[in-house]
């Protein structure tokens, strides 16, 4: 059995994967390679607004996002793609190039500061709770665990998949009338099957709460994209 974490090098028609050993340790952010066109269903690109012949000339191309065919002027564009673990960047239509592009930065900076974690006050649902106690939440390396910890002690971690809505908290007024983001709620599945809710709160005092939004501001982000990875897990 693959020791935790261990990863392989696979080849698909799109390119080199780097993927877990053990699918247990896949990260949520990722998303299934989709299924390619069949070159023979498709004599047109699929850029509406291109739509060249194909021919001995003009070759045919997918898109290793999402599996169209195109020709080379509107799927010449290679970018990394970590979400489906390519180990080279890879060939994209022009849809799917902004849609990478936005997340290569979500990679390259939000993630970063799930991974550093922020501080916030636990308030549970029905618990009285003692609130006093502020507990460092970050992403585990493999992204699949929240973790929470207390100077004096832990709170159980939350897993990924099983979190189901995520919303940012307001409560507190600015001088301008504008609410502002005061934390983060998380709705999950506990460890029997049943449905919680905790609401983090940022601390106040200038740098915690700097960095506590700037958690909850990433957290919204990586929440968009993992919500999308599971309506995609139902691609054929
Ligand atoms: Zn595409
Ligand atoms: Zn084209």
């Amino acid at each position: 059995m693959a020791a935790t974490g261990e990863k392989k090098l696979v080849r698909s028609q799109s390119g080199l994967r780097m993927v877990c050993m053990n699918a247990n340790d896949t990260s949520p952010f990722t998303l299934p390679e989709p299924q390619w066109i069949p070159d023979a269903d498709m004599g047109y690109c699929m850029n509406r607004n291109c739509q060249a012949k194909f021919d001995f000339m003009k070759r045919r191309h997918h898109c290793r996002r999402c599996g169209k065919v195109y020709c080379n002027t509107c799927c010449d564009k290679k970018l990394p793609l970590p979400r489906m673990c390519f180990v080279d960047p890879v060939r994209h239509c022009n849809n799917c190039y902004e849609n990478t592009l936005k997340e290569n930065e979500f990679y390259d900076k939000h993630l970063k500061t799930l991974l550093t974690g922020g501080e916030f006050l636990m308030l549970d649902q029905d618990e009285n709770s003692d609130s006093s106690e502020s507990f460092l939440c970050k992403l585990s390396s493999n992204n699949r665990l929240l973790t929470f910890e207390g100077e004096n002690r832990k709170r159980e971690s939350i897993l990924v998949d099983r979190i189901e809505a995520v919303q940012v908290v307001t409560t507190d007024i600015d001088t301008q009338g504008n609410k502002m983001g005061t934390g983060i709620a998380l709705r999950y599945k506990d460890n029997y099957g049943d449905s919680q809710t905790v609401k983090m709160e940022v601390i106040d005092g200038s740098s915690s709460k700097k960095q506590g939004m700037t958690w909850v501001a990433a957290m919204q982000k990586a929440f968009k994209m993992i919500f999308e990875s599971r309506t995609d897990s139902s691609y054929p």
